[in-house]
């Protein structure tokens, strides 16, 4: 402890997470227990609940604190802000944030493994990498302050959404470099739930535990959520009875509101969204409350703006753009305004709930996700949105974009067998799929059962046959 305090900016005794400064620094640290060091967190639910002035203050303190740290411990940081002529110390308000220069994921990637610490490599805890399809991955680090902050944070956003001590979570992320296991685990320790970290994949044991354990809370993607659907059908199961699940945290892809309904139907228990990425600690950055209505972003701990992706503009509150994100005290990897590449809209209006961390909508997507066409741009988002919305499309389905002279969008969707060469069916789903997209698409109707499944990870829907 008095190392960290040494060298750190950031006394480790938050204003809400962390309760005491006394004894030695631990040894090691342990994920699955280490009494010490995680007997220092102490849950505080006040720190969901400040006021507008609070939030504001706090982020203004953080945010004047960080730039000057990044700025003196990381060389890109100090190159980009003299490239820019901004002083560090001319950054004192919100106003003052559009003058600092953006960081991009190609920053993260171009410093791969560790070119953007700001502390000796002997001070980290973890390491943890993106789940980068191609080439190198971006690699994070956190010191032991950082995995207390993301900790209280994974905290916060599970109580956000009702868990409580007591409840039994099967957390069905996968457990590794991705962010997800480890996070949601870390934030079970906060608030002292019951953790079963049964990582992904493995369906018919996820599904044994889930009944024998009498789980309460599940924690997956949406997309795995869905396919326990039939699963659970599959091995003799009734969904609503058999299981105990009373709440549902679904993240790390993108999902609609109609898979929500489905997965609360098929489950009796209510879905949340949860948002979060490995450059911003991992999950637990933006939750949804009971109103399920928006994502609460943690406001003392991000400062989130949403800009236009071709001009880099700052967009107001309640317009759609790109998500950017300033870390307020990560202390191993300070991010100052993150271009993200997801999209959404902030908006600031008061929350039912009692909140006033802002809310973002429910990420439309990345936009590198967003397909174009024959020149019309579509979210799978937007496909997705419109196929659940239709009575007897099934769960799953896939979009297939080729070329032959022009592009070509083919979407298959699983339908029961009755509906199998219903033409006018097929007409159906294509015209609402036109009137959202305003493009055609070639409806394939397959049956049930028979389209790939995404049992751990995330899903592929999207299968892109254009030459590069
Ligand atoms: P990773 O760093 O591998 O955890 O991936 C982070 C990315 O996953 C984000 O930038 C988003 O594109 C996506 N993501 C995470 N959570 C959500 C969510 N709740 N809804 C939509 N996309 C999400
Ligand atoms: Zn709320």
């Amino acid at each position: 402890m008095r190392v960290d305090h040494a060298v750190s900016p950031w006394p480790l005794r938050e204003p809400f997470c962390v309760s005491s400064s006394r004894g030695n620094r631990p040894k090691q640290f342990n994920a699955n227990l280490n009494r010490r060091w995680w007997g220092r967190l102490l849950f505080d639910r006040r720190g969901q609940f400040l006021k507008p002035k609070e939030l504001v203050r706090i982020e203004e303190s953080k945010l004047r604190k960080i730039v000057r740290y990044a700025y003196s411990k990381v060389p890109l940081y100090r190159r980009r802000f003299d490239e820019a002529h901004v002083k560090p110390e001319s950054i004192r308000s919100l106003d003052d944030l559009a003058k600092v220069p953006f960081t991009v994921k190609t920053d993260l990637r171009d410093n791969y493994p560790l070119g953007l610490l700001a502390v000796p490599a002997n001070r980290l805890y973890s390491l943890h990498a993106s789940s980068g399809t191609t080439g190198k991955p971006i690699v994070v680090a956190y010191t032991r302050g950082d995995l207390l902050r993301w900790a209280t944070l994974v905290g916060r956003a599970l109580d956000t959404t009702g868990v409580r001590k007591g409840d039994i979570i099967q957390n069905m992320y996968g457990y590794g470099l991705f962010t997800g296991g480890l996070g949601i685990h870390y934030g079970a320790r906060a608030i002292g739930a019951t953790i079963v970290p049964a990582s992904s994949g493995n369906t018919k044991k996820q599904l044994m535990l889930m009944k024998d354990l009498r789980t309460t809370v599940v924690t997956c993607t949406p997309s795995y959520m869905v396919y326990l659907i039939e699963a659970s059908k599959a091995e003799g199961y009734d969904a609503k009875t058999d299981f105990a699940l009373r709440i549902g945290i679904f993240g790390a892809e993108p999902w609609s509101e109609e898979v929500r309904k489905r997965i609360q139907d098929a489950f009796g228990l209510r879905a949340h969204d949860i948002f979060g990425m490995s450059e911003l600690y991992g999950p637990g950055v933006g939750i949804e409350c009971e109103q399920q209505n928006g994502l609460h972003i943690w406001q003392d701990e991000f400062i989130t703006e949403t800009i236009n992706p071709n001009t880099g503009e700052v967009v107001e509150p309640g317009k759609e753009g790109e998500l950017v994100f300033t870390m307020l005290s990560r202390e191993a990897m300070p991010l100052l305004r993150y271009r993200s590449r997801d999209l959404s809209t902030i908006y600031e209006e008061e929350c039912a709930c009692g909140r006033y961390h802002n809310r973002i909508k429910r990420i439309k997507g990345r936009s590198d996700d967003m397909l174009i066409i024959g020149g019309v741009n579509v979210f799978p988002s937007q496909v997705e949105h419109v196929l659940m919305n239709i009575r007897d499309v099934g769960d799953q389905y896939q979009i297939i974009v080729s070329h032959k002279e022009l592009d070509r969008l083919a979407v298959k969707v699983e339908v029961p067998t009755n509906r199998l060469n219903d033409t006018t069916f097929a007409k159906k789903i294509r015209d609402d799929l036109f009137a959202v997209l305003s493009i055609h698409a070639e409806v394939e109707l397959v049956e049930l059962g028979t389209l790939p499944r995404s049992e751990v990870g995330k899903a592929l829907r999207v299968v892109d046959l254009r030459p590069k």
